[in-house]
């Protein structure tokens, strides 16, 4: 009995020893580890650590005493409560609400603790709210774009076959718009990134006003947005087209520019144009390139004709490539006229596509859609290269030494090693630079870059001149004038039309003329079609004109008999 008791006792002390020596160990734990740590009592807090208090920004007062479950969002509740109540061995994630008011992620395991005599439970928790964040973003761009937040291709393509599983089953069908807007490239290059990206949110913001809430509006791609009308026959579709470019009609106004933007718009049925997503999509793309070829802001439902007579973005981007391979293309040259003399000082290189199946193609039609890629740069060199090839047939053959223009897109520019590429082509071909003439539309895309105006400076130093061309549709100002080592300015064509009688393009052209020679500019018209129009020209003091009244432009064997000196 004695002894029963005797043992009792020092198992007791053994115990207490035991006890004491867990603690100060797990307090030691504590104090080392760098996890943030709590201890509850059935969710009760009864100690936390500094860690916990620095991530969640409460003082020692304010949670001690409360129950966890009051810092946790409401939708949260139920499972941080079964979480802490289970003590399993694996880790859970809390959100809870930090003091500021914010969200927090923590990452917790808990197990049991010896506490003032009783088993509670402690929990370490690590803070992982910027990790699940930055996973929880990566999902969202998996299916968004980031600019608008609108659903990207992928999802746009999930939703329209879902949408047409409905449709086959309901036995209804659905409309699928493409829209593209009409000349973004030119705004985003003239008024820059930072405008291009607001005004297509607020690009997106119009088109969603057009449509229904059960209808899906995304962004595919840069200026392109598709539109699913769920449950739509054509009368529906048409609705919403026309409401879509009455909502374009009125300007944007951003950051101080006045700015018109309207959209093409392209329609595919299901299941009448296509019974698959992707010929679904590729014929309302088609669609959308005839309507902008009908005109700007305007629609345009597929018809099964369109697909012979035209191309569409998915395929074109292929054909242009096998069309550098075969050399489909070719160019024609149209030639400049001393005004006053009527003589010719240079020609412009103009290129032509003849496609195998659609016959010759326009470059106002196919330079647009390379200049979306890289494919413009390959074109760019097969340019550069036999225009001078072109000049020194010319030379050899013996006839006048004339300017050749070739046209530049921005793009070209902006490649580091753009004057290597074409002092090559120079020496290769062994042509002299200053017959060579560079035309660029967009000085304003360039005039940021350093690198591209001391480029301006080495093609000069070269001998070879770069124009501005189609001066007045952009945006040009006169700094990047008197910046740019520029030597000709061409004017656009839409204000030479008519210019014997329409008073605005008079006063326009005028106005051009006079600014340019008071910069030391040379000045020449372009698109002059009429003897009236040259005439007029002429009376204003422009320099130099081009034109289909002087000559269309025509293969490089077919204009050599306007070469010969006379
Ligand atoms: P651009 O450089 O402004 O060329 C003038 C355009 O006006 C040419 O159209 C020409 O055929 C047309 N034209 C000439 N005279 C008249 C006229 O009297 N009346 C009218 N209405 N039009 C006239 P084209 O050849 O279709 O070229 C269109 C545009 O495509 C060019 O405009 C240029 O921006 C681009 N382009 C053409 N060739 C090349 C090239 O080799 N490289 C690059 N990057 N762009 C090119
Ligand atoms: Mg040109
Ligand atoms: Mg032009």
């Amino acid at each position: 009995m004695v002894n029963k008791n005797n043992d009792d006792r020092i198992e007791q002390v053994d115990r207490s020893k035991v006890r004491e020596e867990v603690q100060l160990q797990l307090e030691e734990i504590i104090k080392n580890s760098s996890d943030g740590i709590f201890i509850h009592d059935q969710g009760t807090i009864l100690e936390v650590d500094q860690t916990f208090l620095t991530m969640t920004g409460y003082t020692e007062e304010e949670v001690v005493g409360r129950n966890f479950l009051d810092f946790i969002t409401d939708e949260h509740q139920e499972k941080t409560k079964n979480d802490l109540l289970s003590l399993s061995d694996d880790s859970f994630e809390i959100t809870g609400i930090k003091r500021d008011g914010t969200d927090i992620i923590l990452r917790a395991k808990s197990s049991s603790f010896p506490y003032q005599g009783e088993d509670v439970a402690i929990v370490f928790v690590q803070n992982v709210t910027q990790s699940k964040q930055k996973e929880e973003k990566i999902s969202y761009l998996a299916y968004h774009d980031e600019l608008t937040g609108l659903p990207n291709r992928t999802l746009f393509n999930h939703r329209l076959n879902l949408a047409m599983t409905y449709a086959q089953l309901k036995n209804s069908s659905l409309a699928v718009m493409f829209c593209d807007c009409d000349g973004f490239k030119k705004i985003n290059d003239t008024l820059g990134h930072k405008v291009g990206d607001l005004l297509l949110i607020e690009f997106s913001k119009r088109l969603k006003n057009c449509i229904g809430e059960h209808d899906a509006l995304s962004r595919i791609s840069g200026d392109e947005f598709t539109i699913l009308l769920s449950d739509t026959g054509k009368e529906r579709a048409k609705e919403v087209a026309t409401k879509i470019s009455h909502a374009f009609t009125e300007p944007f106004e951003m950051e101080g520019h006045t700015i018109y933007l309207t959209t093409s718009t392209g329609i595919s049925l299901y299941p009448s144009d296509g019974e698959s997503g992707e010929s679904l999509m590729k014929n309302a793309d088609t669609a959308m390139y005839q309507a902008k070829r009908k005109g700007k802001n305007g629609y345009m439902f597929y018809e099964t004709e369109m697909s012979h007579k035209s191309f569409n973005h998915f395929t074109l981007e292929n054909e242009l490539r096998t069309a550098i391979e075969r050399e489909d293309f070719f160019l024609c040259y149209q030639p400049q006229i001393y005004l006053k003399t009527g003589e010719i000082v240079g020609l412009e290189a103009l290129i032509r596509w003849e496609h195998p199946e659609l016959g010759l193609v326009s470059p106002a039609d196919f330079i647009p859609i390379a200049e979306k890629s890289e494919l413009i740069l390959l074109i760019g060199e097969w340019v550069l290269k036999t225009a001078c090839l072109q000049i020194r047939t010319w030379q050899e053959k013996g006839l006048r030494p004339l300017k050749l223009s070739i046209n530049f897109s921005a793009k070209q520019f902006q490649q580091p090693d753009i004057i290597n590429k074409i002092n090559h082509v120079v020496t290769e071909t062994k042509i002299d630079p200053q017959q060579l003439v560079i035309e660029v539309t967009e000085l304003a895309a360039l005039s940021d870059d350093e690198e591209v105006f001391s480029a301006f400076h080495t093609l000069l130093n070269m001998g070879i001149k770069v124009n501005i061309d189609d001066f007045g549709t952009g945006y040009c100002s006169f700094d990047y004038l008197k910046r740019f080592p520029i030597s000709k300015l061409k004017i656009d064509k839409s204000f030479i039309r008519n210019i014997d009688r329409d008073k605005e393009n008079q006063a326009i052209t005028e106005a051009i003329i006079n600014m340019s020679h008071g910069l030391g500019l040379r000045v020449i018209a372009e698109g002059i079609e009429t003897a009236e129009e040259m005439d007029y020209l002429k009376k204003l003091g422009c320099d130099e004109g081009q034109g289909f009244y002087f000559s269309r432009p025509k293969r490089g064997g077919d204009i050599q008999e306007k070469l010969r000196y006379e």
